[in-house]
C-alpha cells in the first residue's frame, strides 16, 4: 500500500510509504489533497530523485478496473424521442436538422466516443497521481504483420515460446475458434498439421489448423484432402485477411495517447504477449486486473499484483441540453445538492453500501448498488451516512482483488507498474 505524492508544484512524484507520509503530515511538511486514493502534496521543494529508483523492484503501484458508461446509446435514443414529440408541442422553433449534418473524418458513434474519452480520462487520472513515463496498450490478440512475415512463420515456430502463444491466437482467429473438421466449439482444441509431419508437412503456420481430439485422432496420418476436406487444404495456403479486427476505437485511442504522451512513450502490446507474460512469467490467473499487470510490466519481468483493485466508474456530467441550452425557454435544473447531498455520493443506508442514484420529489433518496446499478433501498436523507464523494468524475471504491461480483459488461483495466517507466 503506497501513498501518492505530489510536489509543491502539483507534479506527481514517486509514491511513498504510509509511515513517511504520516511523519510529513505530522510535521506539517505536507497536506492531504485527496483521500481516495490517498494523496498528499509536499510543502517543501524536492529534487527529482524519483526516476532513479523506479526500475529497481517490480511492484505494482496502482491497479484499477474502469467501468465505462454503457447508457449512452439508450439516452440518445430517449433524447431523440423527446425532441420528436416536442416538435408538435408549443415550444421554441427548432430548425429541421435531419439533413444538414456531415460527419467529420474520424467520427465515432457517441457510445464509442464516450468510451474513448473515458479511457483517456482514466489514463490522465493515473498520470495525475504517478510520474507516468510510458503507457502500454493492448490492441489486438496477435500481430498480423509478424504472422505474415515468412521468416517468423518458418523457423521461429520451433524456437520461441512467445511465438507459440502468438501462433495459437492467430489460429484461433483464423479458424474461428472451432474444430476445422466437425465445427465443434467450446471443447479443447489441438493444433493440427493439415499435411502430417510424417509425410513431409511443415511446421509453418499455413500448414496448421485446429481440431478437436476425436477428429485429430481419426484423421491420423491422412492429409486434410484425403480426410475429405479439400476446402481446408485450399484455405490453408491463404493467410488471414489484414487487420480488420483492430477496431476504430483502438486506432483512435492509440492516436490520442500518442498525441498526449509522445510516440516513444506509447507501446503497443498484443494479446498473445499479455497471455504469455501472465501465465509463464507472472503465473497469475485470468482476470482483468491481472491482464493489466501483465500488459503494464516489461516482458519477462516479474512484478506482484496488488491485493486491492480500485473500481472506477465513469460518471456522466449531467449537462443536459434540454434545459441549459443558450436559447432554452426554461432554465430548469435539479439543484446540484438536495439537502446537502449530491448524486453519486457513496453512502451507507440501512446497513447497505451503495451510491445515491436518485432523489425523489417526495423526499426519499434512492440508493443503488455500485456494481449492478440495482436499487437497494429508498430512504430519507437523514438516514444516510456519507462514505465518500466522487472525485474528478469517478466513482471510486477499493475492493479486494478476489472480489468477483463485478461482472458488468467487461470493464477495461488499467494498471501502472514501476516496471514500465523508462529511467532517465
Ligand atoms: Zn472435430
Amino acid at each position: 500500500m503506497r501513498v501518492f505524492v505530489l510536489s509543491k508544484e502539483g507534479i506527481p512524484l514517486m509514491p511513498t510509504t504510509p509511515r513517511r507520509a504520516r511523519l510529513w503530515l505530522k510535521a506539517r511538511r505536507a497536506k492531504v489533497v485527496r483521500h481516495e486514493p490517498f494523496t498528499i502534496q509536499l510543502h517543501f521543494e524536492t529534487t527529482s530523485y524519483t526516476q532513479s529508483v523506479t526500475i529497481a523492484h517490480g511492484e505494482t503501484l496502482l491497479q484499477a478496473e474502469v467501468h465505462l458508461r454503457t447508457d449512452i446509446s439508450e439516452k440518445l435514443t430517449r433524447r431523440h424521442t423527446y425532441r420528436r414529440t416536442r416538435r408538435s408541442r408549443k415550444t421554441r422553433y427548432r430548425a429541421p436538422r435531419y439533413n444538414n449534418r456531415t460527419r467529420k473524418a474520424g467520427w465515432l458513434p457517441p457510445s464509442v466516443s464516450s468510451k474513448l474519452a473515458a479511457t483517456l480520462k482514466a489514463v490522465r487520472f493515473a498520470a495525475s497521481l504517478l510520474p507516468v513515463r510510458q503507457v502500454n496498450v493492448e490492441i489486438a490478440s496477435f500481430d498480423t504483420q509478424k504472422m505474415r512475415n515468412p521468416e517468423i512463420t518458418g523457423a521461429a515456430y520451433q524456437q520461441g515460446t512467445l511465438f507459440g502463444y502468438q501462433m495459437r491466437e492467430y489460429l484461433l482467429e483464423k479458424w474461428q475458434r472451432m474444430c476445422a473438421y466437425c465445427g465443434a466449439k467450446d471443447t479443447p482444441l489441438q493444433v493440427e498439421h493439415i499435411v502430417p509431419q510424417g509425410r513431409g508437412g511443415s511446421d509453418r503456420v499455413d500448414n496448421l489448423t485446429l481440431a478437436c481430439a476425436p477428429c485429430n485422432q481419426r484423421k491420423g496420418t491422412k492429409t486434410a484432402g484425403e480426410f475429405g476436406f479439400p476446402q481446408i487444404q485450399a484455405q490453408a495456403c491463404f493467410p488471414m485477411r489484414d487487420a480488420a479486427h483492430v477496431s476504430s476505437l483502438k486506432t483512435a485511442l492509440l492516436a490520442q495517447l500518442t498525441r498526449q504522451f509522445g510516440e516513444q512513450q506509447v507501446q503497443v502490446r498484443f494479446g498473445y504477449q499479455t497471455k504469455y507474460q501472465r501465465i509463464q512469467v507472472l503465473k497469475l490467473s485470468k482476470s482483468h486486473a491481472h491482464d493489466a499487470v501483465a500488459i503494464a510490466c516489461e516482458l519477462g519481468k516479474v512484478v506482484t499484483p496488488l491485493s486491492v483493485v480500485w473500481q472506477m466508474r465513469c460518471l456522466p456530467r449531467g449537462s443536459y441540453q434540454r434545459f441549459n441550452g443558450k436559447r432554452s425557454e426554461h432554465k430548469v435544473w435539479a439543484p446540484r445538492k438536495v439537502k446537502g447531498w449530491r448524486l453519486y455520493e457513496l453512502v451507507e443506508a440501512k446497513g447497505q453500501h451503495g451510491y445515491i442514484g436518485g432523489r425523489r420529489e417526495n423526499g426519499s433518496f434512492v440508493v443503488k448498488d455500485l456494481m449492478s446499478g440495482k436499487t437497494l433501498v429508498e430512504v430519507a436523507p437523514s438516514k444516510l451516512l456519507r462514505l465518500r464523494r466522487p472525485s474528478q468524475g469517478w466513482l471510486m471504491r477499493r475492493l479486494p482483488a478476489s472480489y468477483l461480483g463485478a461482472k458488468e459488461d467487461g470493464p477495461s483495466s488499467l494498471s501502472y507498474n514501476k516496471g514500465v517507466y523508462v529511467p532517465q
